[in-house]
C-alpha cells in the first residue's frame, strides 16, 4: 500500500525539497525594504490593548494563526485583514463540480463568525503597503501599526511560464479557460463549463514546479470523466501534463484513468505548454497542438504578487517562485522577527496544500506566542493529508499522509520522514473521509 520510495521518486515536492536543500541556508543578509507606502489616514480600528498581531489572508494559513495565536497567548490583540467579504474554499471544489458537495458545503463559513468565536478583529480590507521600518501596514482602509506581522496571501498564476506573455491572451485565458486554483469565482465558471460540455475534448493541464495542490488536476480529470461516462457523453479529457510522471498518488490514480476511464481519460506526461491560441482553441507544446473544445489551463504558479510588491522576495537561488525571503525554522523574513510569512507563500518544499497549511499554522501560532514572551521553540513539521476523490459513482478516493525532515546543519527542509505513506487503493471510505476531513479544517478554522 506504501510505496514511500516511488512517491519520493515521482512527486515533484521531492525535486522541489532537492533543490530548497541546496538554496535554503540563511543569507544572514536582510531583505530589501519595501516602499513606506501609507493610505494617509489610520485604520478606523479600536486602540490595540495588548501587542498587536495583524495577520494578512483569511484563507487556511491565515484564519488558524489568527484564532490559535490568541489561544497561544491571550494578550495577543490580533486583526485578520482579508480582502475578501465572502469565504470559498479551493480545497474540495472539485466535487462540487461532480455534484457531490453543493456550493453551500465550500462558502457557508462566516469571517464574522471566526472572528467573534476566537475573539479577535475581522478587518475587510485589501493590503496596499508595508513601512516596516515603522511597523505600519497599509490598506485601502488605512493604516494598521502592528508588533508581529504574518503575510499569508496564497499564490498567483505565471502564465509567462507557459509561454503566454502578451496582455491580451493573459486575460483572455483567466477569463475564459481558468485554472481555477485561486478564486471562488473561477470554480463558478468551471463549474458551468463542466456542467454544460457536451463532448468532445476537454483539456486539464498540470504545470511543473511546486503549484497548488499536486494532485488536484488529476483529480478534477477523474471528475470529470466520471460525469462523461455517468451522462454518456461523446466526449474525452486530455491531461497535459508538464512533468514525467503523475506528480503524486500515481499508482492510484493511474489504476483510475485505466481500469475506470480507458478511452475517456487520455494522460500525456512531459508534455509542456508553450503556448495558447485561444481564438483557435489550440494549445502549443514542444512537439505538438492540441485541440479542445474547453480547458481548464493551470499555469505554473508563484507566491502571491502581494510578496513581491511588499519587497519580501527571496533570492532567486532560494526561490524560482517568487515566494518570501523566510528563516526556514521560524518564517520571519530574515533580519526582521516582527514580519512572518506563511502559506502557499513560502518557499518551502512542502506541499502546497490546506493540511500543511493548517498545521503549519499552528505551529507559527505556537513561534508567535513565545516570540511575544522572549522565548523560542523546537521545529515541528507540518502534516500534509490529502485525499483525491477518482470516482464520483460510487464516490471513492485515494490519500496521502505525509511529514517533512528538518536537517539544522542545512538549515533546509531535506525531504519526507519515514512514516509518510501513500494509500493509493481506491475505496468508499476514503471517499466518505475526504468529507470529514474538511468538516474538521472548517471546524479548525471558524469554530471557538
Ligand atoms: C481545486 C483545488 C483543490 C484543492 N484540493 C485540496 C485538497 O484536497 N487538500 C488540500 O489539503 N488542499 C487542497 N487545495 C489547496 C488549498 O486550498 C490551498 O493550498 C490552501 O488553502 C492555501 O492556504 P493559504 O492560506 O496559503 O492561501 P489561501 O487559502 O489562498 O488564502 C489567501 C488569502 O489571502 C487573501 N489576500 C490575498 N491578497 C490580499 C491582500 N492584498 N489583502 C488582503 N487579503 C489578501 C485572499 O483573498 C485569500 O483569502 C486545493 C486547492 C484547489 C484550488
Amino acid at each position: 500500500m506504501s510505496d514511500r520510495r516511488g512517491f519520493l521518486k515521482s512527486s515533484s515536492l521531492a525535486l522541489a525539497a532537492g533543490a530548497a536543500g541546496v538554496a535554503a541556508g540563511t543569507s544572514g543578509c536582510a531583505t530589501a525594504a519595501a516602499p513606506a507606502v501609507s493610505s494617509g489616514r489610520m485604520a478606523d480600528l479600536p486602540k490595540a490593548k495588548g501587542p498587536r498581531l495583524v495577520v494578512v489572508g483569511g484563507g487556511t494559513s491565515g484564519l488558524t494563526i489568527a484564532k490559535y495565536a490568541k489561544k497561544e497567548f491571550p494578550k495577543f490583540d490580533v486583526v485578520l485583514v482579508e480582502k475578501r467579504d465572502m469565504y470559498s474554499s479551493c480545497f474540495t471544489s472539485n466535487l462540487w463540480y461532480a455534484g457531490l458537495i453543493t456550493l453551500e458545503n465550500l462558502a457557508n463559513h462566516s469571517f464574522l463568525d471566526a472572528a467573534v468565536n476566537n475573539h479577535y478583529i475581522y478587518f475587510n480590507a485589501t493590503v496596499t503597503g508595508l513601512d516596516r521600518a515603522g511597523k505600519t501596514l497599509a490598506t485601502n482602509e488605512g493604516d494598521i501599526k502592528y508588533d508581529y506581522l504574518v503575510i499569508a496571501p496564497g499564490i498567483s498564476y505565471d502564465y509567462d511560464k507557459i509561454g503566454v506573455s502578451d496582455i491580451d491572451t493573459k486575460t483572455a485565458l483567466r477569463q475564459i479557460y481558468p485554472g481555477g486554483f485561486v478564486s471562488p469565482t473561477e470554480h463558478v465558471t468551471l463549474n458551468r463549463k463542466i456542467r454544460e460540455f457536451e463532448g468532445g475534448v476537454f483539456i486539464q493541464t498540470v504545470p511543473s514546479g511546486n503549484y497548488r495542490c499536486l494532485p488536484a488536476p488529476y483529480e478534477r480529470a477523474c471528475l470529470i470523466a466520471s460525469l462523461i461516462k455517468h451522462n454518456k457523453i461523446k466526449g474525452k479529457v486530455v491531461i497535459l501534463d508538464a512533468n514525467p510522471e503523475v506528480t503524486i498518488k500515481a499508482k492510484g490514480f493511474h489504476a483510475a484513468f485505466d481500469e475506470l476511464y480507458k478511452g475517456i481519460i487520455e494522460y500525456k506526461p512531459g508534455v509542456a505548454v508553450k503556448g495558447v491560441d485561444v481564438a483557435k482553441r489550440t494549445i502549443e507544446t514542444d512537439f505538438d497542438s492540441y485541440q479542445f473544445n474547453d480547458a481548464a489551463i493551470y499555469p505554473n504558479v508563484r507566491a502571491s504578487t502581494l510578496i513581491e510588491q511588499l519587497g519580501l522576495l527571496a533570492p532567486s537561488t532560494k526561490s524560482n517562485q517568487k515566494e518570501a525571503n523566510i528563516d526556514t525554522r521560524f518564517y520571519n523574513i530574515i533580519g526582521d522577527t516582527s514580519v512572518y510569512v506563511t502559506g502557499d507563500s513560502r518557499p518551502h518544499p512542502y506541499s502546497k496544500s490546506a493540511n500543511t497549511s493548517n498545521t503549519e499554522a499552528h505551529y507559527v501560532a505556537k513561534v508567535l506566542a513565545a516570540r511575544a514572551q522572549g522565548k523560542e521553540i523546537a521545529w515541528s513539521t507540518p502534516e500534509t493529508i490529502c485525499y483525491s476523490v477518482v470516482n464520483a459513482f460510487p464516490m471513492e478516493a485515494i490519500s496521502v499522509k505525509a511529514h517533512y525532515v528538518y536537517d539544522a546543519g542545512k538549515d533546509a527542509i531535506t525531504g519526507f520522514s519515514p512514516d509518510t505513506k501513500v494509500f493509493d487503493n481506491r475505496d468508499a471510505a476514503k471517499g466518505q473521509a475526504t468529507l470529514e476531513w474538511a468538516k474538521g479544517l472548517y471546524r479548525d478554522m471558524f469554530n471557538a
